[in-house]
């Protein structure tokens, strides 16, 4: 197995060949003090201190791991694990990393926080996190985005923050992203842009693994008092790729523990189809850092599906590229339709609803426990709860385009 050293990224932002700042000259001044201010506050311990005070107070950290014991049971394999970040504030991983980058913005003296969101989850976390922390905040969303998660702009409002919709192209999140970054050069004193995912130009990767490795180090400790052992897998979902960052940091050094993310191949493995970017996308820049990604004939950004508005993404954080090369963590993809039979079958066994794409990484292991002895564990990282998508769900059940296990129905 290459090593892969904690040390990363280096200096210039790459992990490998992977990651870095390839972004225009106005951007990279403004980049670089960011990244001096991450590296300066990173282990302070009066950071840290305010950074767990609120994970612990507002988000409600720590959280557990709870042993599927039903779902074991019925599929008479491995013990499933779920590390149940679920039930964080706000009901997702996301949280964790807002409350981090939004510290990190008062440390710098920014009055501003400025962020992009496509299906809104981010944009509520950070709306939410803001309010917190009393800081003005700008939500860049695609217009039709707006159109199509009225609550979510409806929360982040009543948050206080100022929702603007993108009107450019396909007014969709690439054109949020474009808004949101013109007005960061713009403002660049004042204002701290604060990234949802392991994505983006150097050192957004790194921030962002750093604020969500505490996933990672909770399951760590609470494996070992719950079980006496590490586990043989860490399963997680993989969109952008912070929750799966998140949980696998603290075991990239543990030879003994699999990785495992889980990329969405929703309708199948046709172009335009699925977001499997990992496992069938090739090297490619794009937003700014060289990483796997989907690609048009042209070598422009693919169109991508999912049945999950948190997964269709077509490029990934450049860790997660690394890692795949140095043969570190395993990628694989589950389908829309896997998904929502893990969806029910969480919700019916474990009176637990997931996120849709939590749902991804549950159903790899439920393809994998029965494969497995009944002394092997396996760890799921529940990166979010599925109240969101339950309306989505019922609309689809009535439509007839999903049809619930038979397990449902009395
Ligand atoms: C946003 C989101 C994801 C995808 O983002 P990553 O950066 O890949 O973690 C996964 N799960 C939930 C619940 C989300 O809200």
């Amino acid at each position: 197995m290459t090593t892969v050293s904690p040390a990363m990224p280096d200096a210039a932002g790459f992990f490998g060949q992977y990651g870095g700042q390839y972004v225009p000259e106005p951007l990279k001044p403004i980049l670089d003090t960011l990244a001096q201010a991450f590296e300066t506050y990173r282990n302070d311990p009066e950071f840290l201190r305010e950074f767990n005070y609120y994970l612990k107070h507002f988000s409600g950290r720590e959280t557990p791991v709870y042993l599927c014991s039903n779902l074991t049971k019925a599929l008479g394999g491995a013990k499933i694990y779920l590390k149940r970040e679920d039930l964080n504030h706000l009901g997702a991983h996301k949280v964790n990393n807002t409350i981090g980058q939004i510290l990190l913005a008062k440390r710098m003296g920014k009055k501003k926080i400025i962020a992009e969101t496509g299906a809104g989850q981010h944009g509520v976390a950070t709306a939410a996190t803001a309010a917190l922390m009393g800081m003005e905040c700008t939500i860049y969303m695609g217009a039709v985005d707006v159109e199509r998660q009225k609550l979510n702009v409806f929360r982040m409002q009543m948050m206080g923050a100022k929702v603007v919709a993108a009107q450019s192209g396909q007014k969709t999140l690439k054109e949020a992203v474009d808004e949101a970054l013109g007005a960061w050069v713009q403002d660049a004193e004042e204002t701290f842009y604060l990234l949802g995912s392991a994505v983006g130009p150097h050192p957004y990767p790194a921030i962002v693994r750093e604020f969500q490795s505490v996933v990672g180090r909770e399951a760590k400790r609470q494996m070992r008092e719950a079980e006496g052992r590490l586990p043989d897998y860490c399963v997680a979902c993989v969109g952008g790729g912070s929750n799966a960052i998140g949980l696998f940091a603290d075991f990239i050094d543990e030879p003994g523990v699999k990785l495992v993310g889980v990329e969405p191949s929703g309708r199948g493995l046709e172009y335009g189809q699925h977001a499997a970017t990992l496992c069938l996308g090739e090297p490619g820049v794009m937003h700014g850092f060289r990483s796997y990604m989907l690609k048009d004939p042209q070598g422009e950004p693919a169109e991508v599906y999912s049945i999950s508005a948190g997964l269709d993404y077509p490029s990934v954080g450049p860790e997660h590229a690394f890692l795949k090369d140095a043969g570190r963590a395993e990628y694989v993809h589950a389908s829309d339709a896997e998904a929502m039979d893990a969806f029910f079958m969480l919700s019916r066994m474990e009176g637990i609803i997931p996120a849709l794409e939590s749902s991804h990484a549950l159903a790899h292991a439920i393809r994998l426990a029965p494969t497995l002895g009944r002394e092997s564990i396996i760890l799921v990282n529940l990166s979010g709860r599925g109240d969101k998508d339950v309306a989505q769900v019922e609309s689809m059940v009535t439509e007839g385009t999903v049809v619930p296990p038979a397990m449902l129905k009395r």
